[in-house]
């Protein structure tokens, strides 16, 4: 990955999942994908299953551990790991961008910032959310940073630190995610501005305030949008 010499101004990185997008629509979508194939290789029996793994998604509990019941009580566990994977390589229909963030990046794009990913999650289903998106149009492929594809997560410095290498010569690093249990941590302690969005409902990930100033946010956004005002 060659670095950038050149690039004098502000690098702007985002997390991906409830930063981005609303997680909870993509996992609606994998959930309809599972549905379509019990219901073509079993049968009508799972006719709402989709539904049924929604309400749990709400309940904040594992749908997945659901679906491994309901198929231990038909003897067919062993179709798990295929419709598991049918989930995380499944390219979510209609996924939108969350309210805002179209225009964000737009504005962020007219004015010639510099934008990546870090995100913490598996190659394929984190690459199917960034093809879906269309996030493409707008980060360079050398700029997203996928856990799994690097080696490390964002409980180590590594992932924010080749965006950095990559533009030696920024102004200022932005980190804009959601989880204050994992996001901030690691760009608090490289110098980044850090800023926390968050959505009204139903967050996947709970909300959750971080006590320790090390994992705080520099900001809480009112909206994505007001990001624009700080660049
Ligand atoms: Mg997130």
């Amino acid at each position: 990955m060659a670095a950038d010499f050149n690039y004098h101004g502000d690098v702007v990185v985002f997390d991906l999942d409830d930063t981005l997008f609303r997680e909870r629509d993509y996992c609606r979508s994998g959930f309809r994908v599972i549905e379509r194939r019990l219901l073509s290789e079993v049968g009508e029996s799972f006719a709402g299953i989709a539904a049924g793994m929604d309400r749990i998604l709400t309940a904040r509990g594992n749908y997945f551990d659901m679906l491994q019941q309901r198929l231990e009580a038909i003897g067919r566990a062993d179709m798990m790991p295929l419709l598991v994977g049918d989930y995380r390589s499944h390219i979510a229909e209609n996924l939108q961008m969350a309210e805002g963030v179209a225009p964000l990046l737009d504005a962020l794009a007219s004015r010639g910032v510099v934008m990546a990913i870090v995100t913490d999650g598996r190659s394929s289903t984190q690459r199917a959310k960034i093809k879906s998106l269309g996030l493409d149009r707008y980060v360079h492929p050398d700029n997203i940073v996928i856990s799994e594809e690097s080696g490390s997560d964002k409980s180590v410095a590594d992932n924010f630190s080749r965006i950095v290498d990559r533009y030696p010569e920024a102004r200022r690093f932005y980190y804009v995610a959601d989880n204050e249990r994992k996001d901030f941590m690691m760009p608090n302690l490289l110098g980044w501005i850090t800023c926390r969005v968050a959505y009204d409902d139903d967050n996947v990930h709970p909300d959750f305030q971080a006590e320790d100033p090390l994992c705080s946010p520099s900001l809480r956004l009112q909206s994505i949008a007001s990001l624009l005002d700080l660049i």
